[in-house]
């Protein structure tokens, strides 16, 4: 049996690709420097394929995002160089970065707002034919759909006009090849029978006959349609759903196409079960004679390697990240041709059992989740404990973690300097930050989070059941990487986590100091996660921990505590219908976790995801204020707030924190009004995007001062206006 592997990752075994890119950026290499890097790159990557695998696509490496480059390709950018490029990914007019279907990883959303469908061209960055050295490889390109889908500004009535003339693009690119990949993760979406039909003509008129289809990260409600389209494979996840495996048994497959199935995992780390993905493969291959074997989905979401790593050896024994995937395929591939080998799964048991923590989830009860207070009543209390102004300003969490600060940590570790060095060093920068807002004028502080690499990271660290890993980079967006953890065992809080550094802070100061922890989703979200236990009840014992985390901080006299759920919208489903199940689970673990005093204000913030459909949910969770992203989208997302009868308060993002661009007082005062317009004035608060972990000291001085003056003068202006009406 043939394997095919796609979407491995680009960063490179020791992060060459954002070494490369933010080197150029800062000036210190040529733009031939960077191409150079780069093609080295997927040189690299190129040749693990090979040594793995059957078939692979070339082209899938990018100098930003693929989505953006397919705009370009089609003519809606007109960049020709790579500053004009750039210019798109970050800085004043970069585009809006928006999460991947449910994954962790962004793209720029391409702005169609005055472009015609007559206007689609063939633009440079064409796919080439594969290199001489990688014959195998099968140029890569983004469906027109799901291109498509994920812009904005297509007017709905004319998506199909869109679609047909970018087909028209496309049908003059993809003729010259032999054959083309085409990742259309989008038909997994819940797609209307209107767009079914759009699909079967866009496909029919595209009749290249050379495609190989790719869907990923759930079933396709359409397959009948597939089958008939003129194209040559169709690739299928069979792990992270059930539907494409129930239509397969049930109506069989396409006779005159190849099926690519998915059957090693892209987005989690435990080893495939080698006996079973041959069974499954033996079962699928009843319904098909042209089979081939492939990862569920883009292997991007894994680390490169486990080589390297130094983990318990029961748990290193379990994992498989992205090349350890193409080794399974191989694998895999010759297990079918007879030669099974026992050794791969072998001596894989449970560990990391803890019953006291299995007894807490057991035993919770309703009550658990929810608070003894009403909103109204919570709001009376802490306006009277907090006595904070109109428009309160306030920031996310982190403030930069220099140069300085990444090299003491560094040092820390490696056992250079001493545990109270490294902690006295930490105070001071604690203090340094404290002064500085108290300085600035800000209303409620924050310790600043300079003593953690990660927001789920620094947990992941000081809580039981979860493992982190050396060099397991995965990319966000752009150059950005984290590494996830994993959760292995049952979860547990040996110590807290939080209440020293935080307590500290608040010692310095009067105003009040804003505890912030991560919450159970996103703890979850950016983390691999076992597959042994329920994800509801992983997420129980996580939100238990909080929660003594909380009464902890209480106990310290914390009046404001923010629970950071950044992945709340991402973690739903890609179908509606699957999403009672996940919000059920995830909005309990937030009321679990959450549950405080009725004077403690607790906060929540999101960002960069479509929140306009979960608005429903967000206010089931019950918090008293949220802060959320809101700079690129222009504060569109302020309307579906109150369209729902939002009642909380809120602190919509006034500064896109992925840019050097810092915004000036009347940026900030335009966003308050137009914010007005919406929602009472009472509710608003004054706040960044999102933390401020990766800015610079010269931007985050001028930014948050401007944030602080424009609260100011609006307040005045308010006064004025209503002196003069009165
Ligand atoms: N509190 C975190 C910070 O300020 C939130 C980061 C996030 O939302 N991704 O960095
Ligand atoms: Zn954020």
């Amino acid at each position: 049996m043939q394997t095919y592997a796609y979407g491995f990752p680009r960063l490179g075994k020791n992060r060459e690709y954002k070494r490369a890119i933010e080197k150029y950026w800062r000036g210190s290499s040529s733009k031939n420097e960077l191409r150079r890097d780069i093609d080295e790159l997927d040189e690299a990557r190129l040749s693990t394929y090979e040594k793995y695998v059957d078939k692979f696509p070339v082209g899938e490496m990018t100098l930003y995002c693929n989505i953006l480059d397919t705009a370009i390709m089609v003519g809606l950018y007109d960049c020709k160089d790579m500053d004009e490029y750039y210019s798109l990914c970050r800085g004043k007019n970069a585009l809006k970065l928006t999460k991947w279907f449910n994954t962790n990883y962004h793209y720029l959303v391409p702005e169609f707002a005055g472009f015609s469908p007559s206007n689609f061209t063939m633009g440079w960055n064409k796919p080439k034919e594969a290199p001489q050295s990688h014959k195998k490889g099968i140029p890569y390109l983004i469906g027109p759909f799901t291109f498509l889908k994920l812009s904005r500004g297509i007017p709905e009535k004319r998506f199909g006009d869109y679609l047909f003339n970018l087909v028209d693009v496309y049908k003059e690119i993809i003729q010259n090849f032999d054959k083309v990949h085409i990742d259309e993760p989008a038909f997994v979406t819940e797609i209307s029978e209107k767009d079914i039909k759009l699909i079967k003509d866009a496909y029919n008129r595209l009749d290249t006959g050379n495609i190989y289809l790719f869907t990923y990260y759930d079933s396709v409600d359409f397959l009948d349609v597939l089958y008939e389209l003129p194209i040559k494979a169709i690739g299928l996840d069979f792990l992270s759903c059930d539907g494409n495996l129930d239509y397969i048994e049930k109506h069989g497959f396409a006779s005159d196409k190849y099926l690519i199935a998915g059957i090693v995992n892209g987005r989690n780390v435990w080893k495939t079960d080698i006996k079973r993905a041959v069974e499954l493969l033996k079962h699928l291959s009843e319904f098909s004679c042209d089979l081939l074997a492939s990862n569920s989905c883009p292997l991007y979401h894994l680390p490169i390697t486990i080589e390297g790593e130094n983990l318990d050896r029961r748990l290193l024994n379990r994992l498989a990240f992205a090349r350890e995937r193409l080794y399974e395929l191989k694998l895999i591939s010759s297990c079918l041709e007879g030669d099974y080998n026992e050794d791969y799964n072998s001596g894989v048991g449970d560990f990391g059992i803890n019953e006291e923590v299995r007894e807490k989830v057991k035993k919770l009860s309703p009550r658990d989740f929810e608070k003894e207070n009403t909103y109204p009543e919570r709001a009376a209390k802490q306006k009277k404990l907090l006595s904070l102004p109109l428009f309160p300003t306030t920031t996310i969490g982190s403030f930069p973690q220099t140069r300085e600060i990444r090299e003491k940590r560094k040092g820390f570790k490696r056992g250079n300097i001493s545990n109270e060095e490294y902690n006295s060093f930490i105070r001071k920068k604690i203090s340094d930050v404290i002064k500085f807002q108290e300085d600035s004028g800000l209303d409620v502080l924050v310790h600043g989070e300079l003593e953690r690499t990660d927001m789920v990271e620094f947990f992941a660290l000081k809580l039981q059941g979860f493992a982190t890993t050396k060099n397991g980079w995965i990319i966000s967006y752009g150059t950005r990487g984290y590494r996830p953890p994993i959760i292995y065992g049952d979860i547990s809080r040996p110590n807290p986590m939080s209440v020293d550094e935080i307590t500290f802070a608040q010692n310095l100061t009067k105003k009040p100091v804003k505890g912030i922890l991560t919450g159970p989703v996103t703890m979850i979200a950016w983390s691999f996660v076992r597959e042994n236990v329920p994800i509801r009840e992983v997420a129980y014992q996580i939100a238990l921990c909080l929660n003594d985390e909380i009464k902890d901080l209480e106990r310290s006299g914390i009046r404001i505590i923010q629970i950071d759920e950044p992945a709340f919208r991402e973690m739903a489903p890609i179908k509606k219908r699957d999403w009672d199940e996940y919000f059920d689970w995830a909005i309990k673990s937030f009321k679990l976790a959450s549950k405080s005093n009725p004077e403690t204000q607790i906060h929540t913030h999101m960002c960069y995801s479509e929140f306009g459909e979960i608005i429903d949910k967000i206010k089931e969770l019950d918090f008293d204020v949220i802060s959320i992203e809101a700079t690129r989208g222009k504060g569109d997302i302020i309307r579906y707030f109150k369209e729902r009868g939002f009642d909380r308060q809120i602190g919509l993002g006034v500064w896109d924190v992925h840019s050097p661009d810092v915004p000036t007082v009347e940026d900030i005062k335009k966003a308050i009004k137009r914010a007005i317009k919406f929602i009472p004035k009472e509710n608003l608060w004054i706040n960044p995007d999102c933390g401020l972990k990766t800015r610079d000291w010269k931007e985050v001085v001028p930014g948050i001062g401007n944030m602080v003056k424009a609260a100011k003068e609006l307040r005045d202006e308010l006064k004025l206006r209503a002196r003069s009406s009165s």
